[in-house]
């Protein structure tokens, strides 16, 4: 008795012995598109049943139960995973440091990343000093006497202008 599940082939015969059914199966995956068969799973002996019938039913139940716990594909995993990065928060340091005034020094776990400006090329403007938190991936904004709100540390999306945007 063979049958396919999912990505496997399973065998579900029963050994016969003496009148005992031995339910068993032996799990395939194929190795590549197209390619040969490896056996992945042998369940064992599963116990012995009065018929084949019986014997087959529970090698398949068995077989159907192991595939499902093993056929996790990795990009079911990504979603999970990138949730987790949204709901990232920001560490104690970053949290303790927003709201203070800019002459406060950044806490030691913040990399400099530039600086923002407005204004024309010429004549730029310096709004802030950019952290990056090493720890908790926060930006940090250091805003000078020109920044909103001035001479205050604010935490935000990196403030790239991008005028297509706008
Ligand atoms: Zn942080």
């Amino acid at each position: 008795m063979q049958f396919d599940y999912k990505d496997f082939h399973i065998d579900a015969s029963p050994l016969d012995e003496g009148g005992h059914y031995y339910a068993r199966a032996k799990i395939y995956q194929r190795a590549s598109v197209g390619g040969d068969t490896v056996e992945v799973k042998w369940s064992g002996d599963l116990g012995d049943y009065p018929s084949d019938a019986d014997a087959i039913e529970a090698a398949q139940r068995w077989a159907i139960q192991w595939c499902d716990e093993n056929s996790a594909r990795p990009s079911d995993l990504t979603p999970r995973i990138r949730s987790l990065e949204t709901v990232m928060q920001p560490c104690n340091a970053c949290r303790e440091l927003v709201g203070k005034p800019s002459s406060v020094p950044p806490h030691g776990d913040l990399a400099a990343s530039g600086v923002s400006a407005i204004g024309p090329p010429i004549h730029m403007t310096k709004i802030s000093s950019n952290w990056n938190c090493t720890v908790c991936g926060s930006w940090l904004y250091q805003n000078t006497a020109d920044g909103t709100p001035p001479n205050e540390w604010v935490m935000g999306e990196h403030q790239l202008d991008s005028p297509e945007k706008a």
